[in-house]
């Protein structure tokens, strides 16, 4: 099983860190993707990619953070892109609901890091929320990327239909396991193929943990919802998803 999308460099794993990678091992979680949202963040997950075997690393600016997206920002991801730990950019794109960040800048930041994963030929994980019209028209401009995740998806189906159709994945998490999720009715028209598995830890812990601080070793109730979503065995639609993961990193 592969979390396609964590935080563990967060401060709420401060404290139990080493405890949280002992129980994503016991859960039989073989890789994490920590994705970064500043540049702080990139350096934080970097040195975990150090201790902890396990860790791959996205880098990139958030757009929440976009106000502080600069030269020497887009100077560091090409640097960080040409390691062998660093196989995405991400999480990247606009965010119109709680607008940390100005719309201007955050387009600025948005366009700017495609323009250098497609550059760099890197793949790229997407935060959209409130802002799925200017994400089309900016992807429209600047070209889709050749390999892409909508993390968190949690959109209309006619959104997925769009994301798909452009060839994107699209990040499945706890969402999926919430009483009230329409997901699961969308994801029943949707290939297991087109599919990433991921926490978003330290948010959106599945039920029976909803409320608590979410981490990888979680990941086994998303799978179990999408396994019953698709009448798959959980063992087959582990394997698919984790091939899924290969394709859009290219990692192997
Ligand atoms: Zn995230």
């Amino acid at each position: 099983m592969i979390d396609s999308h964590t935080h563990l460099h967060h401060l709420d794993f401060r404290d139990d860190r080493d405890e949280v990678f002992a129980n994503l091992r016991a859960a039989g979680v073989s890789r994490v993707l920590e994705v970064g949202i500043d540049y702080l963040g990139a350096e934080r997950s970097l040195e975990l990619s150090e201790r902890y075997p396990e860790v791959l690393v996205a880098v990139g600016c958030h757009p929440h953070e976009a106000s502080n997206w600069n030269p020497e920002f887009a100077a560091a991801m090409r640097r960080w892109a040409t390691l062998d730990k660093v196989v995405a950019f991400g999480e990247l794109g606009l965010d119109f609901y709680r607008n940390y960040s100005p719309h201007d800048l955050q387009e600025v930041a948005f366009r700017q890091q495609l323009g250098i994963a497609r550059e760099m030929d890197v793949p790229v994980i997407f935060h959209v929320r409130a802002a799925e019209t200017d994400f089309l028209r900016v992807l429209d401009d600047e070209g889709d990327p050749r390999r892409a995740v909508l993390h968190a998806f949690s959109h209309s189906f006619e959104f997925a239909a769009e994301a798909i159709k452009r060839g994107f994945w699209l990040g499945i998490g706890g969402m999926v396991t919430f009483p009230k999720s329409n997901l699961p009715q969308i994801l029943t028209e949707i290939s297991p193929e087109r599919v990433l598995l991921e926490t978003d830890c330290p948010w959106l812990a599945p039920v029976p943990k909803r409320g608590r601080r979410n981490e990888p070793s979680l990941l086994i109730h998303v799978l179990e919802s999408l396994a019953d979503i698709w009448k798959m065995s959980t063992a087959d639609l582990e394997q698919l998803l984790d091939a899924n993961f290969a394709q859009f990193t290219g990692i192997r």
